[in-house]
């Protein structure tokens, strides 16, 4: 299997975030993307490419206009103001707020594109984002000239970003985008599946109203866990899309044994729609040791979670996400893929 790195992703470091009331070191950091590509080299798994560039247009296919360019701007705002330390949002327009209007002032840019604060901006963020999505777009071209399987080891993740919002680490949807990509390269149907411990809020979004884009995530019940707004199980697609996103909350505590069971029906439910390719969000969060999550995988689930995924028989593009058991987290998507390739 080829997987696609690049090392812009250490441009990307923020400081810290908040947790819990207090700033702690960002749980997302470069030595996450070490540890995934040292693991990929010890298990051999295939070669390491660098990934091309792609024109802007691919990421506004998913992403809208305005929401790229304050990406691409951020920083250079903010650091107009004379801030030398990270951007981050402190005010969101919620409840009762207007949502239509665009502020003009960096710090109101901050919340009106973003869901949360875990989303520094630094200096050299847009270029590793960029480089993220590049490594999930290659990918995606990999398997459109034929490969059946290639891994993303994108960093900065990407499933908590929006069609207009960043949050949850995230600030392009990686894996939107390269769904997106194998739609306008030949694959009629495409289905992303999220294994990450977290609800893919921002995939469910940008595909929801849409039939041509499958999506089912099995992830942390969101009335316990973040992202807390979206993932319920009642949520079904609307319009075209209403059939066409499936949706598993499981409870904190899960194991193995019930993940894999409930992993079953989502592979079910993506093996009637039929895709001509897959997506997989690769979260490895759902590891018992995650230091923000509450499963209790174990790393033969992890072979038995990619064991699965092949079961499907369609070609496949693995785009990395979450998982901060750092020490462990090599070991375990390197499992999750050795496991699909057999
Ligand atoms: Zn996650």
């Amino acid at each position: 299997m080829l997987t696609i790195h690049s090392e812009d992703h250490r441009l990307h470091h923020g400081a810290a975030e908040f947790y819990r009331g207090r700033l702690v070191p960002c749980f997302e950091m470069p030595s996450r993307a070490d540890q995934v590509l040292d693991a990929v080299r010890g298990a051999g798994l295939g070669p390491i490419v660098a990934p091309d560039r792609f024109d802007r247009s691919a990421l506004t296919r998913v992403h809208t206009e305005d929401f790229v360019a304050f990406l691409e701007t951020a920083w250079d705002e903010w650091s107009a103001l004379g801030e030398t330390g990270d951007a981050l949002p402190y005010a969101w327009p919620a409840a009762d707020l207007r949502q239509d209007v665009p502020p003009d002032h960096i710090d109101g840019k901050l919340g009106f594109y973003a869901i949360d604060a875990a989303v520094p901006i630094t200096a050299g963020t847009w270029a590793a984002v960029r480089s993220s999505a590049d490594c999930a777009l290659t990918g995606a071209r990999h398997l459109t000239r034929g490969a059946h399987s290639a891994f993303a080891l994108c960093r900065p993740p990407g499933h908590h970003a929006g069609a207009r919002a960043m949050g949850g680490f995230c600030y392009l949807n990686n894996a939107a985008i390269a769904a997106q990509y194998l739609r306008d390269h030949g694959a009629a149907r495409v289905a992303v599946l999220d294994v990450d411990y977290h609800h893919g809020n921002g995939t469910q979004a940008i595909f929801y109203d849409r039939g041509d884009v499958f999506f089912a995530s099995l992830h942390g019940d969101p009335r316990q866990e973040y992202p807390f707004f979206l993932g319920h199980a009642d949520e079904r697609g609307s319009g075209a899309g209403l059939g066409a996103n499936v949706n598993y909350p499981l409870p904190w505590g899960t194991t193995g044994a019930d993940y894999l069971a409930a992993l079953d029906c989502a592979i079910a439910d993506i093996a009637a729609f039929g895709p001509d390719s897959v997506v997989i969000s690769l979260g490895v969060d759902t590891f018992a040791e995650d230091p923000i999550s509450h499963f209790k995988l174990r790393a033969d689930d992890f072979t038995a979670i990619g064991q699965r995924i092949a079961s499907l028989g369609r070609p496949t593009l693995f785009v990395m996400e979450g998982g901060y058991a750092v020490a462990d987290i090599g070991g375990n998507v390197t499992a999750v893929l050795t496991g699909f390739s057999g």
